[in-house]
């Protein structure tokens, strides 16, 4: 099990179990919350940490709809 921790002072930190629930990105375009399957990504080896996010429903329908 992977998870995320985080010292919020000298006497709290917290760990958080990383899951195929609990990962989320803001979209790229309106800034909604967008829910994460992180197991989707793994081993691709274009997946960056920093640089990857995912449209939301609506926004993914309009650039599609776009092109
Ligand atoms: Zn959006």
């Amino acid at each position: 099990m992977f998870y995320v921790k985080e010292t919020i002072n000298d006497a709290v930190e917290v760990k958080v179990e990383i899951n195929d629930e609990n990962v989320f990105c803001h979209c790229p375009r309106c800034g909604k919350e967008v829910h994460v399957d992180i197991n989707e990504f793994m081993g691709d080896e274009d997946f960056d940490l920093y640089a990857t996010s995912l449209y939301c429903d609506d926004c993914g329908r309009k650039v599609r709809c776009d092109k």
